[in-house]
């Protein structure tokens, strides 16, 4: 009886819903399902609060790993699994630290180590030396000096004054910028420009530091917050490894690196310790660093689901963004913000069934930073480049190849999307103009022809699979957040990681529509 109530009050309000608000335009219910009832949010503070840190192969990145699986299957993707990849190397965790120099006075420090850096072994108390060297010949002055000892890499670092805001949208200017922009010329420009004779000879004085600390037995080495970052802000990505004597690299990931603890202190504090002992004071300091490696199995895995296409089902449409992260924040803007849109994008698709003839398939990247770890995945499904003489790739393509037809990427922040950058494929402009139509409002306007460096799209570009890479504000990207401790949820613009999902989730369902796949860009 109270059953035949419910069911026919349920029609009535269903009809009267309707009636009052019929949409059938795909687009327009996009935007209402992720701007009225976005779960973006909920998603990425589980990834950034709870779960925390996802350096990849830790505790917390296998946990992420799990938990967006068993989220997407929550919501209805089907094939939801974890694929491995690797070897990676170790997985490593920090269990507990503390900073304090404790001589001439207490000076509690904000600082963090490097990941996979070495425990202390307990409480390290020692003077602190400033390796004062110009030059690889100052060494001399210091042999036998840093035995049991911490020591201060680097000089001084400036500190500038801020008069510009640390965060900032793209203004009318900006966007100009991009749309009218010259290619690039070709070879791999996406990777960035090549570092100057300066910038070289920089890195090999920085490795010969490093390499004579570690000889002359140092206890821990502290670095100041590199690049930009002032107020507290550090940031900290993988220690270093001396390099061998024969020039051999090795990353502190893999599992027999040795090196030696190494912390990276906020600037001005740094800043203060070099100028206390220029001053002829005795610096003593306490650092305790404990922490755990996980080497029993050095593979890793990215997170992959599908939602089944139709008549196309066998052609499929990737986007992705990366789920690992560095330590010293959660995570958040790099790259949580990503991981949370690409999901936000499939569940406004599957909840709103709205059956993509292509399959769309969501990668969760691991080992992004510095290991480059969807170039497995790229080379197991669809191919790589061999590469000749001149750097040019001959293509080997895996029968998959011919079955994608483009991968979307997320990876910069926080930021609303602007646009795409079109990654050297002219023949995407007509394609993708129509779609930015029903974005103008929300601030998409513009294609710019150069590629986006740095992020997972690479080892799919390299191929020449076609790339739809978003342009996104910069918001305090490269002035607070990008792989520092203030990579936090705080940092987040909800409303702007909305319309990138939705964005992001027309896209992907425009290109599982069309008749074609995208086009290719000449390789
Ligand atoms: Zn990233």
């Amino acid at each position: 009886m109270t059953r035949v109530i419910v069911f026919l009050l349920l029609i009535s309000i269903t009809t009267f819903g309707q009636t009052v608000q019929l949409n059938t335009d795909p687009i327009e219910r996009i935007k209402d399902e992720g701007l009225n009832r976005s779960e973006l949010i909920k998603t990425l503070t589980y990834l950034t609060d709870v779960i925390g840190p996802r350096l990849t192969n830790s505790p917390n990145y296998r946990r992420a790993s799990v938990w967006t699986r068993d989220q997407l299957t929550s919501w209805g993707l089907k094939n939801a699994h974890l694929e491995p990849f690797g070897p990676f190397g170790r997985g490593w965790e920090l269990k507990r630290f503390s900073a304090q120099v404790i001589e001439p006075q207490d000076i509690p420090l904000i600082a963090y180590p490097l990941a996979w850096s070495p425990a202390t072994n307990g409480e390290l108390v020692a003077d602190i030396v400033y390796l004062d060297a110009a030059s690889e010949a100052d060494f001399s002055k210091f042999k036998g000096q840093l035995n049991g000892k911490i020591v201060l890499l680097d000089g001084v670092r400036k500190v500038e004054a801020h008069f510009e805001p640390l965060g900032r949208r793209w203004n009318d200017f900006d966007m100009l910028q991009y749309a009218t922009d010259q290619p690039y010329p070709p070879g791999n420009p996406d990777l960035g420009p090549p570092p100057s004779p300066e910038q070289l000879q920089r890195g090999r004085f920085r490795a010969a530091r490093l390499r004579f600390a570690f000889d002359e037995g140092a206890a821990l080495v502290l670095s100041p917050a590199g690049a930009e970052f002032d107020g507290g802000t550090i940031n900290a990505q993988a220690a270093e490894v001396p390099l061998a004597h024969d020039g051999k690299r090795i990353r502190a990931a893999e599992k027999d690196a040795k090196t030696l603890p190494q912390v990276v202190v906020s600037v001005e504090q740094y800043n203060r310790m070099v100028r206390m002992i220029q001053a002829g004071e005795k610096v003593r300091a306490a650092f305790d660093l404990a922490v755990k490696f996980y080497d029993d199995d050095l593979m890793s895995s990215h997170t992959i689901a599908e939602i089944p296409g139709g008549d196309l089902k066998d052609e499929v449409v990737m986007m992705g963004a990366h789920l690992d992260s560095w330590h010293s924040g959660t995570g958040a803007t790099d790259n949580g913000a990503g991981v949370a849109v690409m999901m936000e994008a499939a569940r406004i698709i599957q909840t709103l069934q709205l059956k993509p003839r292509r399959t769309i398939r969501v990668a969760l990247w691991g080992g992004e930073e510095n290991f480059g770890g969807s170039r497995f995945y790229v080379r197991d499904h669809f191919g790589h480049c061999e590469r000749t003489t001149g750097n040019k790739c001959t293509l080997v393509k895996k029968p998959e190849y011919d079955r994608l037809s483009a991968y979307l990427n997320l990876d910069a922040g926080t930021g609303k999307v602007r646009g795409v950058f079109l990654s050297h494929n002219e023949a995407l402009r007509p394609v993708l103009r129509p779609w930015i139509e029903p974005f103008r409002s929300m601030g998409v306007s513009t294609l710019t022809i150069n590629g986006d460096w740095g992020s997972d799209f690479y080892f799919f570009d390299e191929i020449g699979i076609p790339i739809v890479n978003f342009i996104q504000d910069e918001i305090e990207y490269d002035t607070r957040t990008h792989h520092t401790n203030q990579d936090v949820f705080d940092r987040i613009q909800p409303d702007d990681l909305k319309q990138a999902a939705v964005v992001v989730a027309a896209f992907a369902y425009q290109i599982a529509m069309r008749d074609e796949k995208l086009p290719h860009r000449p390789m």
